[in-house]
């Protein structure tokens, strides 16, 4: 029997959850809703996170851009992804939503601007 402790991190109530695996069937327990035991059984399959950060720009209004991944991507690649991310540099101007990766490391999702500038 697998088991794991985990909070949950899909609204800010924080639940502490744990998850057990027994017979390949997933039980959670500590979720004050049903999205945290989606959560909870994603987080030991699947887990994956939505990235926010910030790229370098040249000619705009301040020196970094913010952007985001459109979709989560598997949390397993997010040190790849930042290392890419942190080696782009923008020049002005850049609306909101536009790609600024597309297909971030095969992930099928693209990281786009999160403003203008
Ligand atoms: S289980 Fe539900 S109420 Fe608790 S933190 Fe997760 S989403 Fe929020």
């Amino acid at each position: 029997m697998e088991k794991q402790q985990l909070i949950c991190i899909v609204c800010p109530m924080g639940c502490h959850l744990e998850v057990t695996k027994e017979n390949e069937e997933y039980h959670v327990v500590g979720n004050k809703c049903p999205r945290g035991k989606v959560y909870g059984v994603k987080e030991l399959t699947n887990p994956t996170r939505v990235v926010t950060t910030t790229v370098k720009i040249k000619g705009g209004l301040l020196n970094r851009l913010p952007v985001k991944t459109k979709e989560a991507i598997p949390k397993e690649k997010m040190v790849a992804c930042m290392k890419l991310i942190d080696s782009i540099e923008l020049k002005a101007p850049v609306s909101v939503g536009d790609v600024i990766v597309k297909d971030l490391l095969g992930t099928g999702v693209d990281l786009v601007a999160a403003r203008s500038m």
